[in-house]
């Protein structure tokens, strides 16, 4: 069966299987010692052990298409970074060199800027002129007052997207938005929720609401053989349907429970989650990664259109006479501020080099 681990926690990795639920699985012997370490967002083939407890095996992972560390997930698709527009007041060369990293890392990203309630206007066009050339797709919002989010959430949609930003810009208020209601479920009959109490922070997979990840129409015992509208958290289009004698079969199974216990555990059980998020802790510096200083103008992809047409190659776009880029930035193509962090990023670089 495959499917997509969302959490490991000391040894045990929770596998999201699709229409079905969570099962608690290990990794199997003979693939432990190939000295891969499974982590969440890494799709894997799994064998039953116990379908009561919904209980596995990992016997395979899938090639990984992306993995990042600290913390450390795999396949995600897309990042979005999240600032305050005020309060507390931007840091783009923070937010710049976000950038650079996963350029670096090929993982494509989003901007987004909340808190606009705080500022006016003029204030959301200057964000936007400074990002404008290098067209990282840019949304502004406010968790507070709900705006900009179906933006958002239709850049989320059917992706596993990580989301990072400094503390205090209003990630855990995006993310409490975003997330199902529905709590995913394992699988099996006995409801597990994780082999005890963890402190230490463990990347997991959350599973976005409005992706059809819950049943909508949930079986009635009470006679009736109709399924019902549960609402709210849904599919309210009725897009997803679970196989009713799929539901019917684990109703008998469960007959002693009452048709509210029933209806949770089946609603629970049968989601199709597609979007994922990953938070990540919040940040308040970045080191540049390694790499050699004359790579640095790649990752700035507004540079990307005028670093043949320099006078000088190589040229660092620093001081040489004839520097298109610099001459790009004197006509208004390229904004000050991320030509700043670029200058900024490139003496660090310059420097590391000495040692
Ligand atoms: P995190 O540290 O990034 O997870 O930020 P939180 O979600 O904990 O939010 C930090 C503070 O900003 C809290 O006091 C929130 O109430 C506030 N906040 C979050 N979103 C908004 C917003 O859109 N507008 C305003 N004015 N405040 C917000
Ligand atoms: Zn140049």
């Amino acid at each position: 069966m495959q499917g997509k681990i969302i959490k490991g926690i000391a040894g045990f990795y929770y596998v999201y299987v699709r229409g079905r639920g969570i099962y608690e699985c290990k990794a199997r012997g003979a693939f432990r010692k190939k000295k891969i370490k499974p982590v969440a967002g890494d799709a894997v083939e799994i064998e039953i052990t116990d379908p009561v407890d919904a209980e596995g095996n990992i016997v395979s992972i899938a090639e990984r298409r992306s993995l990042l560390i600290r913390p450390a997930v795999a396949n995600v698709d897309q990042a979005l970074v999240i600032f305050a527009a005020r309060k507390p007041m931007p840091n783009f060369n923070l937010l710049d060199r976000f950038l650079v990293m996963m350029e670096q890392a090929e993982i494509p990203t989003t901007i987004l800027f909340n808190k606009v309630d705080l500022v006016d206007r003029e204030e959301i066009e200057r964000i936007r002129r400074i990002y404008a050339a290098s067209a990282y797709p840019i949304h502004f919002m406010s968790a507070k007052e709900n705006l900009g989010l179906d933006e958002i959430r239709r850049q989320l949609s059917n992706r596993t997207t990580t989301v990072a930003g400094p503390s205090g810009v209003g990630k855990s208020s995006l993310i409490n938005r975003l997330q199902s209601a529905t709590r995913m479920q394992t699988a099996g009959i006995s409801v597990k929720l994780g082999r005890g109490r963890h402190t230490t922070r463990h990347s997991e997979l959350i599973p976005l609401e409005g992706e059809p990840s819950a049943v909508e129409g949930c079986l009635n015992t009470g006679g009736k053989g109709e399924a019902e509208p549960s609402g709210g958290t849904g599919d309210p289009a009725g897009r997803f349907r679970v196989n009713r004698h799929f539901i019917e079969d684990e109703a008998r199974v469960l007959e002693e429970d009452s048709p509210e216990m029933i209806c949770e555990e089946i609603r629970g059980r049968y989601q199709g989650a597609r979007g994922f998020i990953v938070d990540t802790p919040g940040f308040s510096s970045l080191y540049v990664p390694d790499f050699e200083k004359e790579d640095l103008a790649f990752y700035f992809p507004e540079f990307l259109p005028y670093m043949n047409a320099c006078r000088f190659q190589p040229c660092t776009h620093t001081h040489e006479p004839q520097c298109a880029v610099r001459k790009a930035l004197d006509r208004g193509k390229i904004s000050q501020s991320r030509y700043d962090s670029y200058l900024q990023m490139y003496e660090e670089l310059s420097e590391r080099r000495r040692y």
